[in-house]
């Protein structure tokens, strides 16, 4: 019987990424019955993934999720390992002399392209840096948003894109008391935004946001939703999808754009207008975006693989701002297999394989496992699905040679790295919600690495 997961010697488990994943497999191996040492790595001095800077500052609810983890976090065996980054600061290779497993969850960390000529022209932005920018997201906060414009495109109809329309579509009234940045809600005091579209390829059937989503552009204080009825129409497949029994979400979401399609315009200053059947083609203008170019599409084959098709027929409208929120894509770690294609780790049930077959000791969890799909909590079940391999494996699984942290931190710090632990963690946590309170928001988050660690000193 192998002895990893005994007392005298606990299964050592280094994880990846400090998401929702991550934390949901960190309790999994908790909850094994198990002895088990956790170390969880992030690369930013601060834990909890897209909870902390994907989630809109405006779905506070959401992100009271991190309650669970911090009583995660409080497990005695559990060890945060902050502004660490694995690939950089140390290798796959080198983690296993000091963990007898490796969990990778490091998620989708960049976007996919829509491939059309103007992509890169400035004003066109992708939604990961506009999310990341009013989220406080270091990496993002030398971005400029040039909101002097009247016209506003996001292109997608996924969550995002729901999340990227409505901050852009709410007034400083209804933003102040979030956690968004108070240098992003500066600017987003200047704008001149007037018109936001937020373009479909396919139909309503098919749009990716969910009901609570759509549902909120009916409650904006200064901003209208406008559908056209007319594409709202329904072909014979299109039924056939909403009378599945569980496509709730569909005729939820569709109800909603009707209502919108028919409702009295208000007297505001703003609109969101959601078009549907429609591919941009292409971006133009001389020093930045001015003009979209759109094709009309139509739907072919069956029932939920519907497919958009373009019809040759073409649209042009002002843009002078643009956010492509057309999906996540995940990023490859070095060192390990990596399906470029997909943008997720080669795995069998969270094993990750090298030409299909498993490497010892290897795992993945969340978005870098299964694509950029589901909710916060879809991590969990993944997360567990990986656990439970791992644990599977525990009689062939081969010991490290190191089994202790202090050696990785020895190393670490040798090569200039400051490992920020939970502790440290707490306390920039605690100085964020005090910075917040003067102005009445849950937290004002530091900017800046730099920012983070001085506060520590
Ligand atoms: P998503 O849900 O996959 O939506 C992507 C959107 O981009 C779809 O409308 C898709 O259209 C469109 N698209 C893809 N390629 C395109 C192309 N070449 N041209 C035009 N449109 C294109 O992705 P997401 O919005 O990035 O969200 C990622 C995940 O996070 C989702 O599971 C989402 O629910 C979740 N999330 C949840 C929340 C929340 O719970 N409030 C908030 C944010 C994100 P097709 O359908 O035609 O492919």
């Amino acid at each position: 019987m192998s002895v990893l997961g005994t007392e005298s010697r606990p299964l050592r488990v280094a994880i990846v990424g400090s998401g929702p994943a991550g934390f949901y497999a960190a309790e999994s191996l908790f909850k094994s019955g198990k002895a088990v040492h956790v170390d969880i790595f992030d690369r930013l001095p601060t834990p909890y993934g897209l909870v902390r800077a994907g989630v809109a500052p405006d779905h506070q609810k959401l992100k009271s999720v991190i309650r669970i983890y911090e009583k995660i976090a409080e497990v005695p065996n559990f060890h945060f390992l902050g502004n660490v980054t694995v690939g950089e600061d140390v290798t796959v290779d080198e983690l296993k002399r000091f963990y007898d497993a490796v969990i990778l969850a490091s998620g989708a960390e960049t976007d996919r392209r829509l491939g059309i000529p103007g992509e890169d022209l400035p004003g066109s932005h992708t939604a990961t840096e506009f999310v990341g920018w009013y989220n406080g997201h270091p990496d993002y906060q030398d971005r400029k948003f040039d909101l002097s414009g009247k016209v506003a495109v996001v292109v997608g109809q996924g969550n995002v894109a729901m999340d990227v329309s409505r901050i852009l579509s709410k007034t400083v009234n209804e933003l102040k008391e979030t956690d968004i940045t108070q240098s992003a809600l500066d600017v987003l005091a200047q704008s001149r935004i007037k018109e936001v579209y937020v373009i479909g390829r396919r139909g309503a059937v098919q749009a990716k946001f969910t009901p609570p989503e759509i549902k909120e552009f009916a409650e904006l204080e200064d901003c209208d939703p406008v559908v056209d009825p007319a594409e709202l129409e329904l072909g014979p497949a299109d039924k056939a999808e909403l009378e599945d029994a569980k496509n709730v979400h569909a005729r939820k979401n569709l109800a909603a754009l009707r209502e919108f399609a028919t409702r009295a315009p208000r007297n505001v200053n703003r609109k969101c207008v959601f078009r549907f059947f429609w591919s941009p083609i292409r971006l133009e203008g001389k020093d930045r975006v001015t003009t979209l170019v759109l094709e009309k599409n139509r739907l072919t084959g069956e029932p939920f693989r519907q497919k958009a098709v373009g019809t040759g027929e073409t649209m042009t409208m002002p843009c002078d701002i643009l956010f492509r929120s057309v999906g996540y894509k995940g990023v490859a770690i070095r060192g390990l297999p990596f399906d470029q294609s997909e943008g997720v780790v080669p795995n069998e049930k969270g094993r990750i394989t090298e030409n299909g077959t498993p490497i010892p000791g290897l795992y993945v969890a969340g978005w870098i496992k299964r694509g950029p799909s589901g909710v916060i909590g879809t991590n969990k079940p993944c997360s567990v699905e990986s656990v439970e391999s791992l644990l599977a494996d525990l009689e062939t699984l081969p010991p490290c040679a190191v089994p202790d942290s202090g050696g990785l931190i020895t190393l670490l710090n040798g090569r200039g790295v400051r490992v920020i632990t939970f502790a440290d963690w707490r306390r920039i946590d605690l100085a964020e919600v005090e910075k917040g309170k003067e102005r009445g928001k849950p937290r004002e988050k530091f900017l800046s690495r730099e920012d983070m660690l001085s506060i520590l000193d």
